[in-house]
């Protein structure tokens, strides 16, 4: 029942994957080994996801390269060898396209199609998909791995279409060299893509300027080439630190996991030097420096004193210190790593524009007017981020049971359970959903252990006639309390971050992600063990068979 990508196939397929990003390229592997048809559906032109979108200046990972990589294939992990720490956009698009040529992916694959619609037929069991381009087809299963961060979040400024330059988003880049050599550059934003892309543009730019509404904490990323005996070192017992990343909150970091004493047993001195220590070994480690910076505010309060002071040491303005100077909880928004990030400011053609104190009012034909002036500019970067982890999905028109729309049931904020499913909703799975750990995780994992839940689920149905599982409803209301009690336990729903959709105006705040790995896996787990406990499993012999 196979067949090549191009157009829809009438017969259907028994899953159908939205998204070639690093979710859909290991749920069509796994898939394929299941002996199913498959077809993904990507709107990019090829394999990479956010890897293939995010192409701008400085765009890097802030996982360790030996951790952010897959670990289906033992064979895969230890061909390939990762040439930095902290691995650059370019170095991670050419491991997805290799294992898309590996694995032999593409061919089930049609780039460039939209999905805009997903439909259940409950007579017929099966969802039907509608492109953009209005064909269709239908499947068993439909496995939405469309990505938490890859719905471009463009703020509806005034006068957009005026501006006279050149726009880009960071999370849109166009697939060509962009020079921004001898221009003035305003960059909007200055979360994660911003830190990252700030200092190369400010190489290049003649003049640069920052539009910063909420400064952000950055670490320095420490990034360094990657030594070839730390990488066989690891490729001697992959599995083993694979199993150890497992049992971290993160999933990851188990050669340098947190510490967990109270900060209120350790002196000054012991402080400092602690802080210091994990400042100057670079990565996100500094938030662990002990057990308690993320969950109590006092605690908190010392480590964000820390690092601001760290910036007033690094930027000779000790105004312009001050404004790059956070004031939120440390950590609770997505916490930047960097290379050069606050030195960047010292340099005399970047300047720091304050937009809480004058926001942007509009863009004019040749720069952005602010209420304290205006700023004349050959090209606009946003870099403002995306409409985390419900906007792909709430951008297709998904219509499960008696015609309920994922909009409407996601109306007063995402609801699942385990992130994996929804009522209402049978044979969806969504990966890396809201209410499991996602992108508080190293994603390569919680990807990783989504798939194979997914993967064995479905092998489980088949083998016991199972034509479909739905999420029940009392499984869905117990987990989101769980979810926002783990969360509530936590300084993270402190600030207005993406966690929440703070950044997206109008939507509703709920925190998404579930903090902690660990527990999670398990659950998952026993869910499987107890045959797939708090879904609602039919028998159908008239569609019994996935074949
Ligand atoms: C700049 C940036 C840096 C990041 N750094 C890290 C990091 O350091 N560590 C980490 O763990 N995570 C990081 N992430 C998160 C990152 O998104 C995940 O690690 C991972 O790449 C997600 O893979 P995915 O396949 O789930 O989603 P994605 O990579 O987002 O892929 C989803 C794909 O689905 C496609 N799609 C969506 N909707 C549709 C539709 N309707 N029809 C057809 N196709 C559709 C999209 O085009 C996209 O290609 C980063 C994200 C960004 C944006």
């Amino acid at each position: 029942m196979r067949s090549t990508p191009g157009s829809a196939n009438s017969a259907g397929f028994d899953v159908v994957i939205v998204g070639a990003g690093i979710a859909g390229l290991q749920m069509l592997y796994r898939v394929r080994e299941l002996g199913l048809t498959v077809r993904a559906f990507e709107a990019g032109s090829d394999v990479g996801g956010t890897w293939y979108w995010n192409g701008y200046p400085g765009a890097r990972c802030d996982v360790e390269s030996l951790e952010y990589s897959y670990q289906f294939s033992e064979e895969l992990q230890q061909e390939w060898e990762w040439t930095e720490r902290f691995a650059t956009q370019p170095e991670i698009l050419r491991y997805l396209n290799h294992v898309a040529d590996r694995f032999d992916l593409r061919r089930d694959i049609q780039f460039n199609t939209r999905v805009e619609a997903l439909t259940y037929d409950e007579d017929a069991g099966r969802w039907t998909v509608r492109t953009a381009a209005g064909d269709e087809t239908t499947a068993r299963f439909a496995v939405m791995a469309t990505g938490c961060l890859s719905s471009a979040n463009v703020p509806a400024f005034a006068g957009l279409d005026t501006f006279a330059g050149e726009i880009y988003h960071t999370g849109r880049w166009p697939h060509h060299d962009v020079d921004f050599t001898g221009k003035r550059v305003g960059v909007i934003g200055t979360g994660s893509s911003g830190i990252q892309s700030i200092p190369v543009v400010a190489e290049q730019a003649a003049e640069l300027y920052v539009f910063q509404r909420t400064a952000a904490y950055s670490l320095p990323a420490g990034n360094h080439p990657l030594d070839p005996a730390e990488q066989a070192a690891i490729k001697a017992d992959y599995a083993g630190f694979r199993a150890r990343n497992n049992r971290m909150p993160s999933a990851g970091n188990s050669r340098f996991p947190a510490n967990p004493a109270s900060i209120f047993d350790a002196t000054p001195d012991e402080r400092e030097a602690a802080f210091d220590f994990r400042w100057a070994r670079g990565g996100p480690g500094l938030l662990g420096t002990y057990g308690d910076i993320m969950v109590n505010k006092d605690a908190n309060d010392i480590a964000a004193e820390y690092v601001r002071e760290k910036i007033r040491q690094i930027v000779k303005d000790p105004e312009l210190a001050a404004r790059l100077s956070p004031e939120q909880v440390l950590g609770c928004k997505r916490i930047c790593l960097d290379t050069n990030y606050y030195e960047t400011f010292n340099r005399p053609n970047v300047h720091l524009v304050d937009v809480a104190a004058a926001p942007i009012e509009r863009l004019t034909p040749t720069g952005i007017r602010t209420r304290a002036g205006e700023y004349e500019l050959d090209a606009v970067i946003f870099a403002t981020g995306f409409d985390a982890m419900t906007g792909a999905l709430l951008s297709i028109d998904i219509r499960g049971r008696a015609d309920l729309t994922l909009r409407e049931k996601w109306s007063a904020g995402p609801r699942t359970y385990l992130g994996l499913g929804v009522p209402g909703f049978p044979n969806l799975f969504t990966i890396s959903g809201p209410g499991s750990p996602s992108v508080l995780t190293n994603m390569m994992v919680s990807i990783h252990q989504h798939v194979n839940w997914i993967g064995e689920c479905i092998q489980y149905l088949r083998d016991n006639e199972i034509v479909s599982i739905e999420a029940t409803l009392e499984a869905e209301q117990a987990w989101v309390i769980h979810v926002n009690e783990v969360a509530d336990t936590t300084l993270y729903p402190q600030c207005n971050s993406w966690y929440l959709g703070a950044n997206i105006p109008g939507k509703t705040r709920v925190f998404m992600p579930l903090v902690g790995f660990p527990a999670y896996l398990d659950k998952c787990a026993e869910v499987a063990a107890n045959g797939y406990e708090g879904f609602d499993l039919t028998r159908d012999r008239r569609l019994a068979s996935c074949d």
